[in-house]
């Protein structure tokens, strides 16, 4: 009787427990979801089949992420344990609702693979995450440094990774009381835990209540600490959890490199070489939109999506020839810098609307010129972007807002856009005059 009223009391906990949860969680995501109707429309999502290939390759194959073969490897063990250990908690949820134990039993055979992997990779994961927290915190890796890589970002990474060893210790230590418990009271364990078995022993000098209560200290703090995680990790570098799966799927299908036109500027030199060239004329009503990215408001959703999902791990900035020779771009910062601005205007512009103006902006506030001017755009960092984030498509549109908008460009771009307009070619002579060095040669000029 007692027992019962127990199990009911943990049901009604648990289902406050999870309902607080999914609560937090929604405003967060909702809070976000409403940032992202003041950017701008991209590319339309077609292609499903490619896109759903791309992401096996690059999200579920990790395939970029073993460029760097050894630290590689570890994260990959990590997605897949994350990947597996999924199944348990679901389980617990199941189980901490309806005032069962271990409900996935119903599987069989199957139960028993899910649970042997969760348990292996429990301590994978951790071993894995101590070798992170290691290369962190004592050996100084070049590519975790750099002028956007503030107390806060090494911070956030330390946190998640504590979270992380603390989810596995205590899916170990779970795992492991269960064991024991189950043969202390002489009934079956449903599953098999080939590191629960090991560490069983540790709690073999426990009675029987004992044990019981062990497991229930651990059952606990192990699906507290993955409701916490989920509701800490929309505010930190380590949202890719949740985004680099999905963001690998919205990849920008085109050649790196390939420059999207824009259709103001498409429309402007049709005309101009076919005057009778027809378009859809835009509503007289229409607002006046502005050339490129000056600041959040003018920048895709994809843009934005790519911010929340990068990993601060950087690779990109690692490879970028502009910074790995001193200069000021860092390809990560860009990325770390839109969605810093976007969490300062965001609420600003739900508040008060798109023209809300802070008198700040991404261009200048964020980033500088000199960042925006250093990129040869080469695309080395959308290459190695582990989720696949497009760097260029985002510097290529703030110039474009400093050129179109500002007539804003270094001193040599200046004067060759000036001949391209006087004399139809990027040099400081008329077209004309192009073959006056062929004058003396002895050839004939066709
Ligand atoms: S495209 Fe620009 S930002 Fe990216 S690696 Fe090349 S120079 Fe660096
Ligand atoms: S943009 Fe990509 S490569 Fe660069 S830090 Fe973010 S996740 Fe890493």
């Amino acid at each position: 009787m007692f027992a019962n009223q127990l199990i009911m009391a943990k049901q009604i906990v648990f289902a406050l427990t999870i309902l607080i949860t999914l609560g937090v969680f929604t405003f967060t995501i909702l809070r976000l979801i409403s940032w992202f109707r003041f950017t701008k429309a991209n590319f339309p999502i077609r292609d499903f089949g490619k896109r759903f290939m791309v992401m096996m390759d690059v999200a579920i194959g990790q395939t970029k992420i073993f460029r760097r073969p050894v630290i590689g490897f570890f994260h990959a063990l990590v997605f897949w344990g994350f990947c597996v250990i999924i199944f348990g908690s679901i389980e617990m949820i199941i189980d901490g609702l309806f005032g069962v134990e271990r409900s996935l039993k119903v599987l069989g055979g199957l139960h028993n693979v899910i649970m042997a992997s969760g348990d292996v990779f429990a301590l994978v994961v951790a071993v894995s995450i101590i070798i992170f927290m290691v290369r962190r915190l004592f050996m100084h890796i070049g590519r975790f440094e750099g002028i956007e890589m503030k107390k806060k970002s090494h911070q956030d990474a330390n946190i998640a990774l504590t979270m992380i060893l603390l989810l596995m210790l205590t899916l170990m230590g779970m795992n492991a009381a269960y064991v024991q418990l189950q043969l202390s009271a002489g009934e079956t364990i449903h599953g098999i835990y080939p590191v629960g078995s090991l560490l069983a022993p540790l709690f073999a000098g426990l009675s029987l209540s004992g044990v019981h209560i062990a497991h229930e200290i651990f059952w606990w703090a192990h699906i507290l600490l993955i409701f916490i995680f989920a509701n800490v990790l929309p505010y930190s570098k380590h949202f890719h959890v949740f985004l680099s799966v999905p963001n690998t799927f919205l990849t920008r299908l085109e050649p790196l490199g390939k420059l999207t036109n824009m259709d103001d500027i498409t429309r402007e030199v049709k005309l101009m070489l076919d005057p009778n060239a027809t378009f859809e004329t835009p509503a007289a009503d229409a607002p006046i939109s502005r050339f490129g990215v000056k600041d959040v408001e003018d920048v895709s959703w994809k843009n934005y999506f790519d911010s929340l999902t990068c990993t601060e791990c950087g690779r990109c900035s690692s490879v970028c020839p502009a910074n790995t020779t001193g200069k000021l771009l860092s390809p990560r910062k860009i990325f770390m810098d839109l969605r810093a601005r976007m969490k300062e205007k965001g609420p600003g512009m739900v508040k008060l609307g798109k023209d809300f103006n802070d008198n700040k902006s991404l261009l200048r506030d964020y980033i500088s010129e000199e960042e925006l001017w250093a990129c040869t755009t080469c695309n080395a960092c959308a290459q190695e972007c582990p989720v696949n984030i497009n760097h260029p498509t985002l510097i290529l549109d703030m110039r474009r807002y400093l050129v179109m908008e500002e007539s804003s460009a270094p001193t040599g771009l200046k004067t060759m856009f000036s001949n391209i307009e006087n004399n139809g070619a990027p040099w400081q002579y008329s077209s004309e005059d192009r073959l006056l060095w062929t004058e003396n040669l002895e050839m004939k000029v066709y």
